[in-house]
C-alpha cells in the first residue's frame, strides 16, 4: 500500500516522531514534500537512513498533539512527486 521508494520498519509501537520526506530536484527548482512517515524512538534513525538511501531528505518533527499513529505508518502527499503530481 505504500508508494515509498524504501522499506520502513513496522514494529507497530506508538509513534513518537513524524519524519517529513522531501525529494530533491536536480534542476534546483526546490525540494518537494512528498510524504511523512511515523516512527517510534527506536526506529526513527532507521527511517531517516532508509530515506537517505533513496536520495530523499528527511527531517524529524514532533508529533502533533492528539495524533496517534503506529510506527511504520506513512502518508504520501498527492501534491508531491511521489503522489504523481508532477
Ligand atoms: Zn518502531
Amino acid at each position: 500500500m505504500s508508494n515509498l521508494p524504501f522499506t520502513l520498519p513496522t514494529c507497530e509501537q506508538p509513534a513518537t516522531t513524524r519524519v517529513e520526506l522531501f525529494s530533491t530536484d536536480p534542476a534546483g527548482a526546490g525540494d518537494s514534500l512528498d510524504a511523512c512517515v511515523y516512527t517510534c524512538e527506536q526506529h526513527d534513525s532507521d527511517a531517516v537512513t532508509a530515506a537517505w538511501s533513496a536520495d530523499m531528505n528527511a527531517y524529524r518533527v514532533v508529533m502533533a498533539p492528539g495524533v496517534e499513529r503506529a510506527c511504520g505508518e506513512s502518508y504520501v502527499f498527492p501534491t508531491g512527486n511521489l503522489g504523481g503530481a508532477k
